[in-house]
Order: C-alpha cells, then structure tokens, then sequence
C-alpha cells in the first residue's frame, strides 16, 4: 500500500472559516484573525471572529433548542443512537480531521490519524454508552409518600478548550455534556479553530437536533470571556491554563455563579528509584513522556526525578533514547516531532532555555531552532541537568520539549521534590519495590499515577488534577453525570 501524499490532500482541501449556530455554518460578526500553519509559517486562513452578539446568537439558540426538549427529552435510546452515528462520521472524515490539525497546530499526521481521531470516536461512544446507565433513586419514606431523585441536564454548557489536542480536548467536554442532554456551544483555542466547525457539522449530519452544538471561534478575551460570563450559561468545562482557569472562577462569580470545571496545566514529577525494574524501558517511557506531541502536553513528564545511584546510566540511557525524537515535516507519516505550535509559544520556550541556563542549570543538549526547519516554529529537543528543585525551569510549566533531571536522595526527598509545586495533574514512579510504590503513590498529590508506567489512560477511568491543576475530571462515568444536576422529588399519596 502506497503512503498518502498528505501535502497533495492539503493543499486540495477548502478550508472552513465560518462557525456553526443554530445547526448551519454561519458568518460572524467580529471581524477576522488569522491562522498560520507553524511548520511553515503561511498563513492557512482568515477566519470569522465572534461578536458578543455572535455569542449571545448561539447561547440563545442553544437554550431555546435545550427547552424545546429534541434533544434534552429525546428517549435514551435515539440519543444514543445519534451519538453512535456521530462517532462512525469522525471515522469517516478521520483524513479531514487529522489534516485540519495537523496543519493548524503542527502536531504529526501519523498522531492524529493514530491517537487524536480514533481516541475522539471511541470517547462519544463511551460516553453514548453511559446514557441509560443514567439512573435517581427511590428512598425510605412513610407510606403515603413517595420520593425519588433523577439526574437533569443543566441547560447550556460553555466549552472552552486549548491547542494541544484541538480535536480531542473538544471532544472530552462536548461528548459527556451531550451525552447527559445539555446543550453546548464550543470555543476552540484561537490557535487552532479549523477542526470544531467540522464536528458541530458531523453532529448534525448525525440527527443532532440544530442548536444543541455550536462553535463560536474568537480569542479568549472576548468570545471565551463573553461565554463564561453569559447569564444563561449553566457551565463553563474550560482545559487551558492554570491562570485563565482561575479567570474562570472569578468569571462565574460575576455572572450567574455557574458550575465552573477546570483542567489545568502540570509540571509532572517521574521518580527513578535505584531499584527500578528495567533501565532501557524506564528511559524510553521518560522521553516519549516529554517528547511526545512535542511536550505540549498537559501532564507532560517534564521533571526527572532520578535517584543519584542511578544517575549517570539514567542520563546516558535517556540522551541515546531522546535521538529518536527528530523534528521534522509534520506531514509526512515517519516524523514523530512538528514544530511548536506558533512562533510565540516557540519564542517561550527558547526563553524558558536561556532561564535555565541563566539559573545555574546545564543544558546537555538541544533547545535550539533545528538547521534546515528556521522557517518553522521547531525547538529541538532539550535536556537540562543538575536542577535544582526551585528554579523556574523545575517550577513552571514550560509547555515544550524540555526535560529537567532533578536528582534526589532516597524515598523521602523524592516526595518531597515531587510535591513542591502549585500543580498536581500526574505522577510516574518507578521501583521495584512495593513498600515505595504505595507509599509513593499515596503521598504524591496529583489526580494519576503511573507505576512502572507512563501516559496509560482509559475511557473508562478519571483524569484530572489536584491543586492547581484543576478541580475535575474529565473522561469516565463521572464526567457525564458532572454534566447532570440531581432534583428530589416528593409525592404525596392522596
Ligand atoms: P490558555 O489558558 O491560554 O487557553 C485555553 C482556552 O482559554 C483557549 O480557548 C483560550 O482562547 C481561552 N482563553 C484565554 N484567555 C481567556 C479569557 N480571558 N477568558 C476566557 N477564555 C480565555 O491555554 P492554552 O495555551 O490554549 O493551552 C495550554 C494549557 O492547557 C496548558 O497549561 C496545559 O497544561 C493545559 N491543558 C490541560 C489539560 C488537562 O487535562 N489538565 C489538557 C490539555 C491542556
């Protein structure tokens, strides 16, 4: 079988600038702004900016379709139904999708049609399959009294997302919400907003009814802003970072004290414990862990936290894993790394490496802007060593591929290292020894750990921070029913 020509399918494709209200494709009001594609620096297209009146159009169109009740009302079955066929058209349209992406944010094509896409459908169909497992309860009353709870959608849900997975970080929020029988309108990160009009469009060519999906595209100041203070908006499921999160917060009790769910940024701590079980596997986990989507991601393993008995061979056998990441032409199926995701972000890392260097901390390879890709937004892949567990490097999420061993003395300095910042999205350990393991396990703060493992994750299980990485969990049973509000009811028997 001949590899596609992806570069031949890009430039064949029409790109959509409008955004989707009210079930059709809709030109808005606030201007234009631009996207550009990081790998080369074109601009891919000018596309239509929000108003605020944009964003009440949708709001209203989007609770006048939740109270007409197609869709909050529609029997379990027939919605799950319209998911299923939802799921199966984002198969159909995987190539699409996977380009849309790929030249918006930079992230490898092989990614997206291997990880971001199918990861996308099976997450509707997850959460198709919880829509009659949605259960109330009866109680314990007197005789003449009947009384039972049954769990509601709550009206409008606001979901503002970030660039790193454009497709996927939608589909967290808008599916379980859906799933529970809200209605959503969706603002993608201004960096990438090619790929959600195409999934609101799939909704509808599903048999989701017009006005339970929307896109509004815009910046986070203005059309994120203008949703999360919306009076009619029930919930605001926001992923970006940490200090818009908290604008969120502050957003909700300004307006209509709305239910407001965050995931945040990481700075995740992996342990190396001397008696860990396998060097080569150990190694090869921890540069995927930082190197993979380029490092912008969310619970990216960014600080090594490796025992000092095992140092020297940790080093070696990280550096001669890390050659395996090379940034290259996010098009073409063998690259493994793309640029960053604009010029700004690159400007950011490459700052994050003269901090590092400026702070005392050895830069063992990498960090610079690879030869031959200057046109793009590439940093090549770093390492730092002999940090110390208080620079900035070790402390702020850099969002990049810059990795920072950090060694540590024993079981109890590690925690402690582990736990010395503001987040707690993730943690990886790895020894051999149950003792460490558990206990490890239990007194790092962070919503996943992964012994003896990096990045595993399932539908079907929470993923979420502690601290400030957020307040909730997306994916799992629990992330539809956070999308349902519970109501008591009380029945006198007369
Ligand atoms: P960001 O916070 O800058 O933006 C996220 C979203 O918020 C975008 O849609 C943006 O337009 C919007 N926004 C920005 N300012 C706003 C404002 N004042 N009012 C309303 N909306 C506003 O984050 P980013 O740079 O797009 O994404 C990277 C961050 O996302 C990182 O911190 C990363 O860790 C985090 N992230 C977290 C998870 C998780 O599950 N915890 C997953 C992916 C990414």
């Amino acid at each position: 079988m001949t590899t596609p020509n992806w570069h031949e399918k890009a430039a064949a494709l029409r790109l959509e600038t409008r955004s989707f209200i009210g079930g059709e494709m809709v030109e808005v009001g606030g201007g234009h702004f631009e996207t550009i594609n990081p790998a080369t620096g074109a601009v891919l297209a000018a596309v239509g900016q929000g108003s605020a009146g944009d964003v009440d159009r949708a709001v209203a169109d989007a609770l006048r379709a939740h109270r007409g009740g197609s869709w909050s009302r529609m029997a379990p079955r027939d919605r799950m139904a319209v998911l299923y066929r939802f799921a199966d058209l984002i198969e159909r349209e995987a190539e699409l999708l996977a380009l849309l992406d790929t030249l918006d944010m930079g992230k490898p094509i092989s990614d997206m049609l291997n990880i971001d896409v199918p990861a996308a459908a099976a997450t509707i169909r997850f959460c198709a399959e919880c829509i009659d497992k949605i259960t109330g309860t009866t109680t314990a009353t007197p005789a003449n009294v009947l009384h039972y709870t049954t769990r509601e959608p709550l009206g409008v849900v606001a979901a503002i997302v970030p660039w790193n997975y454009p497709l996927l970080m939608a589909v967290w929020k808008i599916a379980p919400a859906l799933a529970a029988g809200n209605a959503v309108v969706l603002k993608p990160a201004e960096q990438s907003p090619l790929s959600a009009v195409h999934l609101a469009r799939l909704f509808a060519e599903a048999g989701g009814p017009a006005g339970i999906f929307n896109v509004v595209n815009g910046p986070g100041e203005t059309v994120g802003r203008a949703l999360a203070l919306h009076m009619d908006v029930a919930k605001v499921s926001f992923t970006g970072s940490t200090e818009v999160g908290k604008l969120m917060l502050q957003y909700a009790g300004q307006s209509n004290m709305k239910k407001v769910a965050l995931e945040c940024g990481g700075k995740t701590p992996q342990v190396f414990m001397n008696d860990l079980p396998d060097l080569a596997t150990a190694t090869k986990t921890a540069a995927f862990g930082i190197y993979g989507n380029m490092g912008e991601v969310c619970n990216a393993g960014s600080r090594l936290l490796v025992d000092k008995k095992i140092h020297d061979e940790f080093l070696y056998g990280f550096m001669r894993e890390s050659e395996n990441f090379v940034p290259g032409d996010p098009l073409l199926e063998e690259t493994n790394m793309g640029p960053l995701v604009t010029f700004e972000q690159q400007k950011r890392v490459l700052g994050y490496i003269e901090i590092g260097k400026n702070e005392g901390a050895s830069l063992a390879f990498g960090g610079n802007v690879p030869q031959g890709l200057e046109r793009g937004a590439y940093v090549a892949p770093a390492l730092f060593t002999g940090v110390g567990p208080k620079m900035r490097i070790a402390q702020e999420e850099i969002f990049g591929p810059v990795a920072a061993i950090i060694p540590v003395d024993g079981v109890e300095n590690a925690i402690e290292v582990a736990n010395d910042t503001i987040y707690g999205l993730a943690a990886g350990i790895w020894t051999t020894d149950l003792t460490t393991a558990h206990r490890m396990a239990r007194e790092i703060e962070a919503g996943t750990v992964w012994v003896n493992c990096f990045d595993e994750g399932d539908m079907t299980q929470p993923f979420g921070g502690f601290k400030q990485s957020g307040n909730a969990r997306d994916k799992c049973f629990d992330s539809v029913l956070a999308y349902t509000q519970q109501k008591s009811t009380w029945v006198k028997l007369v």
